[in-house]
């Protein structure tokens, strides 16, 4: 890997809360790995670089619009892995570049602005056949790593961390991948929750059936979807306290697009008997806090 876990460790919080509903909350800071790239996109990237290194260095070709965790990420590994990178970004280049595109280009990433139209045919055969003839013999990383080898990358974080003892483990959702990652990963009797922070994510045990490719799996996630506060990287005054709230009960510093969500919704299942008395939860905290760079100045009482 190519960063260091020791960097990233689980911390079990403290709070009356889960003295009174006889749980423990721990939470695995993967967000400590790096200030500005978010853990889980490095664990997702792992099998990509393993492939660009030995295929003698090939560059990597990926997407993403303005504000992509993915693309910081993508960005600073193949810095650190000493590989070629271009991001294809999503509308037309801006006066000014967001502080996510500025990160990008500090780590060495070509960017290439497309059209949303132009965009919108990442998927498709042809237009990925036309990437191949404009940067030679690259990678294609699909848009946040959304691929059985980004999930077979997340599925490390089980295999590198001793998650034995938890019952229930829960991650934020995007597109799945980190999820089934960590059905990859889990063991009899652990519960995998995800909480998807878009709206109306109503695919994804298709997604799951993708990811797992030759993973042939029984187990199924649970999806708790009434946290996504309205979509993606939508937020309220509700949340924003509950952030302020969480750093100052627990010294967490969490982001608001995916990570506010995620404990919300774990803070309310535990309140609200969700889990039972014994239960050993494990939330990982898979970082992007530099998206809080795009809140309004005093936003939040940290970062
Ligand atoms: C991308 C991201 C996720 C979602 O991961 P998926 O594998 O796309 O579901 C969760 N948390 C953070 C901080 C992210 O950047």
């Amino acid at each position: 890997m190519l960063f260091d876990l020791s960097n990233a460790p689980v911390e079990e919080l403290e709070d009356e809360l889960f003295l009174q509903k006889e749980v423990s909350l721990s939470v695995l800071r993967l967000d400590t790995l790096h200030p500005v790239v978010s853990g889980n996109k490095l664990f997702k990237l792992h099998y990509f670089l393993t492939a660009a290194i030995s295929a003698g260095h090939s560059p990597l070709v990926t997407f993403g619009g303005a504000y992509s965790n993915h693309l910081v990420a993508t960005a600073f590994a193949c810095r650190e892995a000493g590989v070629p990178c271009t991001g294809i970004i999503r509308g037309e280049q801006p006066e000014q570049l967001s502080h996510t595109l500025q990160h990008c280009i500090s780590y060495g990433m070509d960017l290439n602005f497309v059209s949303r139209a132009t965009y919108d045919k990442k998927e498709d055969e042809s237009y990925l056949r036309s990437l191949k003839k404009l940067y030679g013999a690259c990678i294609i990383i699909p848009e946040g790593g959304y691929h059985p080898l980004g999930a077979t990358g997340a599925s490390k974080i089980m295999e590198l961390y001793d998650t034995a003892g938890f019952s229930h483990i829960c991650t934020a959702v995007g597109t799945a991948t980190t999820l089934a990652g960590l059905l990859i990963g889990c063991r009899e009797g652990q519960q995998i929750i995800g909480i998807p922070v878009l709206k109306g994510l109503k695919d994804i045990g298709e997604r799951i059936l993708y990811l797992l490719g030759y993973h042939a799996t029984v187990k199924q996630p649970e999806i708790q979807d009434q946290y996504h506060f309205g979509g993606y990287a939508k937020k309220t005054e509700g949340l924003l306290h509950f952030m302020n709230d969480c750093m100052e009960r627990f010294r967490l510093p969490l982001d608001f697009v995916y990570t506010a969500k995620l404990f919300y919704g774990i803070m309310d299942g535990i309140r609200n008997d969700h889990y039972p008395p014994g239960s050993r939860i494990l939330c990982l905290h898979t970082g992007g806090l530099q998206g809080n760079d795009s809140l309004p100045e005093g936003s939040l009482n940290y970062h």
